[in-house]
């Protein structure tokens, strides 16, 4: 059984969340899978921006809507950025997920998993974002604890 853990924070800008997303980036070590749940424009895909760049990804970040999956690469290390919006069944391309999830070199964020939440596994980070104003976002963060090291930095 794995317990999961939570926290909560606010971000007032997409700056902010950018920056928060940089903190974790910087944390990874491979082999991790982010999930983003949000509405559109909720800021998933600015919060892979900061997370590239804490990566160590150079390359500029977009919503990969139309090709599904993009890959930024750090030395040996990728991060494979999946967006599943509007798709309504993952087909050929949850193959290509199941097999990074499974790579130990590889970390993985999703956009609207929902689509395939039984590739998913079940220890991952998961980022709910939710609009609170123009500019404000609430992040609720669950997670089991052996992912906790993904938030080092974050809690003041
Ligand atoms: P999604 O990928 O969830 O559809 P995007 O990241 O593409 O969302 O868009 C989020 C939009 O909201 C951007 O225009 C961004 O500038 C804006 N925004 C405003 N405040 C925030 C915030 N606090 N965090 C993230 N994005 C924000
Ligand atoms: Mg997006």
């Amino acid at each position: 059984m794995t317990t999961t853990q939570t926290w909560c924070t606010e971000t007032v800008s997409s700056a902010v969340t950018e920056q928060l997303a940089e903190t974790i980036g910087l944390n990874l070590k491979g082999g991790e899978v982010i999930e983003l749940v949000s509405d559109l424009g909720g800021g998933k895909t600015t919060f892979v921006r900061g997370l590239a760049k804490g990566f160590g990804s150079a390359d500029r970040v977009a919503s990969p809507t139309f090709t599904i999956s993009k890959i930024y690469k750090d030395k040996q290390r990728e991060l494979h950025h999946f967006d599943f919006y509007r798709l309504q069944t993952a087909g050929l391309i949850s193959h290509e997920l199941a097999e990074v999830v499974d790579d130990p070199a590889c970390t993985v964020v999703v956009e609207w998993g929902e689509v395939v939440k039984d590739v998913l596994p079940t220890e991952r980070l998961t980022i709910k974002i939710s609009r609170t104003d123009e500019d404000s976002r609430s992040l609720d963060f669950s997670y089991p604890a052996k992912l906790s090291y993904l938030l080092e930095g974050l809690k003041k």
